[in-house]
């Protein structure tokens, strides 16, 4: 769970405003061109649904079906005065149903789309597709029109035209979403936040000359770069620590340059964590470990080298200069007590865990568990001039850190 999660958002924002810059642009267009522009949310949403297939992502398919129903009901049903009773229908069912399926997304779990659920999960949007048309045709455009302006009128401030009621979904949708990317931290949930922004804005200032172009566009384009952020993560990142992994160092490895310093860094007795805590705190105490690692100081960057050893890349700094900066991570590390939970929700797939392992449960609540790394570093120099040579000198600094008690730092 941390606030670094927002970062995340830092890329749709940009993009909405400079679709909300481009607004201008839109409406002073001659209407051809307009016309040409409006085929392009159908153009990014088309290849949102391709990556979607290609990378198993339901959630971000569903998330793009939704928005190019929406983006279709808009340009053929919505393009009149919202006092036509249909129009006001279709506008106010969408000004519900967008935010309660992306926060029914966002708070699904994900299991990817070429299967079962994938293909149920999808199936939301027809069925609300269909539960629209029935009330279309069930109920005359007098009565609906006259439900929806009691109880959820349009146009409550100038220039803002979302209803009260729809302005709450939204609203509630996006502080639920905030909620849960800063504790999932994931792309996905970012890219869910982010369509509903666009939505939102759209919805609200729907009066506004091409918008839902614009917006539509903005959140195809959004949903296209979270994919793509999404297979890099999958390619490169470590999914217990989420540090960068091996194959992102060994990229790292070939492009470095110049001064640079390389620390090798393993867990001691990493295998009595194991042994008596079991592999499931085993894997916790590498995750808090990846944490400590990644929180180094001086533009370092941290990589999960494989099972319990860790990486750190400095480029333009010296072994001098690196020093202080890994003897702070050792200490931190050495002295910090992580605490062991065995609430309720962990204890099914723990005794599943142990059961597999032939492990008994046992109660650790209040227990705490600490580590200590030993550090290995080499920098580039005439001897060690290509960077596989500096890692391997890192590695036998390593070796003589462990045979030196472990617990330090041995530079080569
Ligand atoms: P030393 O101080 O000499 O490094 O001792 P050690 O016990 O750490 O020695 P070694 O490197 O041989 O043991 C590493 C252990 O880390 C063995 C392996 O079972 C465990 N391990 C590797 N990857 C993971 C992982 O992802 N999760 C867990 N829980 N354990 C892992
Ligand atoms: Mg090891
Ligand atoms: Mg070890």
């Amino acid at each position: 769970m941390s606030l670094s999660a927002l970062r995340r958002l830092i890329i749709p924002i940009l993009l909405l405003l400079t679709a909300i810059l481009l607004l201008d642009v839109v409406a002073e267009l001659r209407s051809d061109y307009l016309q040409f522009f409006s085929w392009l949310p159908y153009v990014t949403l088309c290849a949102v649904f391709v990556l979607c297939l290609y990378y198993n992502q339901a959630r971000l398919f569903t998330a793009a079906l939704a928005l190019l129903v929406s983006y279709y009901l808009i340009r053929t049903e919505l393009q009149v005065a919202l006092t036509v009773p249909h129009a006001v229908l279709i506008y106010s069912m969408l000004s519900i149903a967008l935010p309660v399926t992306l926060l029914l997304l966002m708070l699904l779990p994900a299991r990817g789309l070429r299967n079962l659920y994938g293909a149920l999960l999808a199936a939301i949007v027809p069925l609300q597709l269909a539960v629209g048309l029935w009330l279309i045709y069930y109920f005359s455009a007098t009565t609906t029109a006259l439900f929806i302006n009691t109880y959820m009128p349009v146009k409550p401030v100038s220039g803002y035209v979302l209803s009260i009621t729809g302005s709450a979904c939204f609203c509630i949708a996006f502080l639920a979403g905030v909620v849960l990317l800063i504790k999932r931290n994931s792309e996905d949930m970012a890219a869910l936040l982010a369509v509903l922004l666009f939505c939102f804005v759209t919805l609200a200032f729907f009066k506004q000359m091409g918008i839902s172009t614009i917006m539509f566009s903005a959140a195809g384009i959004s949903l296209i770069i979270s994919l793509l952020r999404n297979s890099y993560d999958m390619v490169y990142r470590d999914d217990l620590t989420g540090l960068l992994g091996r194959r992102a160092l060994n990229e790292r490895l070939k492009g470095l340059a110049g001064n640079y310093v390389i620390a090798m860094m393993d867990v001691d007795h990493f295998k009595k964590i194991n042994d008596i805590y079991g592999h499931d705190i085993g894997d916790e105490v590498l995750n808090m470990v990846g944490k400590h690692i990644a929180a180094v100081q001086g533009g370092g960057t941290a990589y999960r080298y494989g099972g319990e050893e860790f990486c750190i890349v400095f480029a333009g700094k010296n072994i001098q200069q690196c020093k202080p900066l890994l003897e702070e991570i050792r200490l931190k590390l050495s002295n910090y007590n992580m605490a062991l939970r065995d609430n309720k929700q962990r204890q099914l797939p723990k005794i599943k865990a142990e059961q597999r392992r032939g492990r008994r449960a046992s109660n650790r609540d209040g227990e705490t568990v600490s580590v200590t790394i030993s550090i290995g570093v080499a920098e580039q120099d005439k001897l060690h001039n290509r960077s596989e040579d500096v890692l391997k000198a890192a590695d036998s600094a390593l070796y003589k850190a462990k045979k030196n008690g472990r617990n330090c730092l041995v530079c080569y």
